[in-house]
């Protein structure tokens, strides 16, 4: 039964989207619904922060759970993610049941486990870093690398899951933590970028492509830190980045924004990994492009035309990470305003933990660098983990 197409029939004109986890990303994708006078819905484990206090109409349950997946589907037009841990079984029936599921259950499937990635990456003929499955020890020790980073294939973010150039001793530990938690490992090569990229784009199911200018993203222990954009590239280089993205995105057949981070290494641009979703490296669009990512996102799942996706000016974001210091960012949001009045503060109804994004901070200056300076300012005013 296609029960979407079936509330189409019969219930109301309104376009409406429901979303699968109640985390930052959708609570951002709440403003430009309200402009566009689109339904949000969300299924939500804790409704009183992320998307919780700003999309009032919510499920509580997990992500996982046949019952309340079905009850969003009912309610909504299109399903779309705000994170990739799902049972992707179930999406893929869902979507057999009938539901609109944007981007598609096998997208979903490739996205939500490094080794599917890339061996896609290398199916695709796109350039990526060397890698193998590891299953023991001896696997490692066969590879000519002179240095190795470690992922676990599926339930890692934000730097979670990721031991860049291990010691024997750590890369021993996590080889038997794998093993007992039954998490599959691949090694990559280590390499050492110049810089690293991303590329946010957005695709409606008709085909229709927005390509955001690359930028760069600023790491600190394999965690999204600052993101510059434009990158300060080559202009060579930033068309290869593009052309990266759109590959992977057809390729992908991806329905909605998509992040494509990516490596500047000894003059050739690598594939690290995607996101089939808006993200952090986009997170300036709100603010310093004509059309964000999330307002994109809805338009591309609904398959309405895409918005325009120009920087209309430079601009860099920082993130607000829980610190050890135990400072409450929100606790310090009158500092953050007054210390730069151009300054966007984004904040997500998070209570800060270490090595917890809370909200960001977007400066928009004709010189990045200078928009870089200045939006790390703010973040340390407002109790920020800084790492620059
Ligand atoms: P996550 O899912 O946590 O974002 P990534 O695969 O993007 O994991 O890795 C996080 C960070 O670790 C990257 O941004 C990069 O700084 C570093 N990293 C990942 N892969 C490599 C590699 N092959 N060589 C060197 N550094 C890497």
């Amino acid at each position: 039964v296609d029960v979407q197409l079936r509330r189409r029939l019969n219930g109301p004109p309104v376009a409406s989207v429901g979303i699968v986890g109640g985390g930052q990303l959708a609570r951002m994708m709440q403003p430009p619904a309200v402009a566009l006078g689109i339904e949000l819905m969300v299924l939500i484990e804790d409704p009183t922060s992320g998307a919780g206090p700003v999309i009032t109409r919510h499920i509580v349950g997990p992500p996982d759970s046949p019952e309340a997946l079905r009850a969003l589907a009912e309610a909504t037009d299109v399903v779309t993610v705000d994170h990739e841990v799902l049972d992707l079984g179930l999406m893929a029936t869902l979507e057999t049941e009938g539901v609109v599921l944007r981007p598609g259950a096998a997208t979903l499937a490739v996205a939500a486990d490094k080794l599917a990635q890339k061996q896609f990456f290398v199916g695709a003929g796109l350039p990526t870093p060397d890698f193998i499955e590891v299953r023991s020890p001896a696997d490692l020790a066969a590879r000519p690398w002179p240095g190795f980073v470690l992922k676990s294939a599926t339930g890692g973010y934000d730097g979670r899951g990721v031991w860049v150039r291990p010691s024997p001793t750590e890369a021993a530990a996590v080889l038997a933590w794998a093993a007992g938690a039954g998490v599959r490992l691949l090694a990559e090569e280590a390499v050492s970028p110049e810089m690293e990229l991303a590329v946010v784009l957005a695709r409606s199911p008709a085909g229709e492509m927005v390509v955001y200018e690359p930028v760069q993203t600023i790491q600190g222990d394999g965690m999204c830190r600052a993101v510059v954009a434009p990158a300060s590239i080559p202009a060579s280089f930033a068309a290869l980045a593009r052309t990266l993205g759109k590959q992977v995105a057809e390729r992908l057949d991806v329905a909605g924004t998509m992040a494509v981070e990516m490596f500047l290494v000894d003059g050739e641009v690598l594939v690290n990994e995607i996101a089939p979703r808006p993200h952090n490296s986009g997170h300036h669009t709100i603010d310093a492009c004509s059309t964000s990512q999330f307002e994109n996102h809805l338009r591309a799942v609904l398959d309405l035309p895409l918005g325009d996706p120009g920087l209309r000016s430079p601009a860099a974001m920082v993130n607000l990470v829980g610190s050890r210091s135990g400072v409450d960012p929100r606790d310090r949001l009158a500092q953050g305003l007054a210390a730069d009045p151009t300054a966007r503060i984004h904040l997500y109804a998070k209570a800060p933990r270490p090595e917890r994004k809370v909200g960001h901070v977007t400066v928009c200056d004709d010189d990045p660098r200078r928009a870089l300076d200045r939006a790390w300012k703010v973040a340390e005013i407002m109790g920020g983990e800084v790492k620059r």
